[in-house]
């Protein structure tokens, strides 16, 4: 990533010392999807957000963290108006998006998990057009810091339609980025792209967030919210299930397991290693959840080798967003 020739001061401008404690707070809300009634996608109301109290602390990179289905982008549509709840309160920068739509929509960038733009325009008219939008004044519009940011300088003049889909997506966060807001909110950033772009996505968000930016994103990547952010908050069938930092998160959630495929058939699992919290898996195979804080393989693997059971192969897992699932419901 290259460093942008300026950095944007008037995002620091906007958070002096009274800048408010929580960048997003979202009370009660509730999203129901009317039915619809035509066409081949006939479907009964669908209740896509059940009673949403988030806070999302100002200077904060914050995940919200769940599969497929659950609300994430039902939620993120709702902060930047293009889906409209159904009760409950929002307020953006301490603004409320209903009373005061405007300056709370001033103070957001959305990145949209579908991209969006017309495939006419070139990016450089797509983020002109977007500052216009904003009423950002030509004298301060950021177009070529932004261009340059997402690594699009090159492709300033070519047609949107002609990029490929890792660009499209760059472009998409530079215009969120056209009017300065202190909040960025980016739907599933990483869902689909290559590993070059994700390190890309990653580094621009770091430096935002070192710059003041609060980071919203939505992920359904464990590793992605672990790699970035320092809260998380778990939705699933539109609740919020679990919001806590995340160290406190991963250590609830710091489970391994780890199988040992033996040479011979184990009839019955010996006692030294039924302590151990072993499972059979198939005729020879043996597996252990094990906590690397608390346990260390070695002390398995000596009870194995004790119970007179020779290893062929061993394999690990790290645990996965559905046993966090699992794991977080079941508590
Ligand atoms: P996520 O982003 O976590 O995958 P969504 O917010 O897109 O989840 O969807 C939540 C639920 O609401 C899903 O069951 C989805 O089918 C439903 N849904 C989303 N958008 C609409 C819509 N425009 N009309 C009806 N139902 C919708
Ligand atoms: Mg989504």
């Amino acid at each position: 990533m290259k460093t942008p020739r300026k950095t944007p001061d008037a995002i620091l401008d906007k958070a002096p010392q009274n800048a408010p404690q929580n960048a997003i707070e979202i009370n009660g809300v509730n999203k129901t999807y009317a039915p619809s009634s035509k066409g081949k996608n006939k479907s009964t109301a669908k209740k896509a957000l059940e009673n949403i109290d988030l806070n999302i602390p100002r200077g904060s990179i914050f995940a919200l963290l769940g599969p497929n289905g659950a609300g994430k982008s039902t939620l993120i549509n709702i902060l930047g108006g293009m889906v409209i709840k159904s009760s409950g309160h929002v307020n953006i920068w301490e603004q409320d998006i209903d009373t005061d739509p405007m300056n709370a929509r001033a103070s957001i960038g959305i990145v949209p998990q579908e991209i969006t733009f017309d495939p006419f325009f070139t990016p450089r008219q797509v983020l002109d057009i977007q500052a216009g939008y904003y009423g950002v004044p030509k004298t301060e519009r950021r177009t070529e810091e932004l261009l340059e940011m997402v690594e699009l300088s090159d492709k300033a003049d070519a047609h949107a339609r002609t990029l490929s889909g890792g660009m499209k997506r760059r472009l998409m966060m530079a215009k969120a980025l056209v009017h300065t807001p202190p909040i960025l909110v980016l739907d599933e950033p990483t869902a689909g792209v290559d590993v070059e772009l994700r390190q890309m996505l990653w580094e621009n968000v770091k430096r935002l967030n070192r710059e003041g930016v609060t980071i919203v994103l939505t992920t359904h990547y464990l590793e992605e919210a672990e790699e970035l952010c320092d809260q998380i908050a778990i939705i699933n069938h539109g609740k919020i299930v679990a919001n806590e930092d995340k160290e406190t998160l991963l250590s609830r959630i710091d489970n391994k397991e780890i199988r040992f495929r033996l040479n011979d058939e184990v009839q019955e699992i010996p006692k030294a290693l039924e302590k151990l919290g072993a499972e059979k898996k198939g005729r020879r195979t043996l597996m252990f959840r094990y906590s690397p804080k608390d346990q260390n393989i070695g002390e398995i693997i000596e009870a194995i080798n004790k119970a007179k059971l020779s290893i062929t192969d061993i394999s690990t897992q790290e645990s996965d967003l559905e046993d966090v699932f699992l794991q977080i419901t079941r508590d």
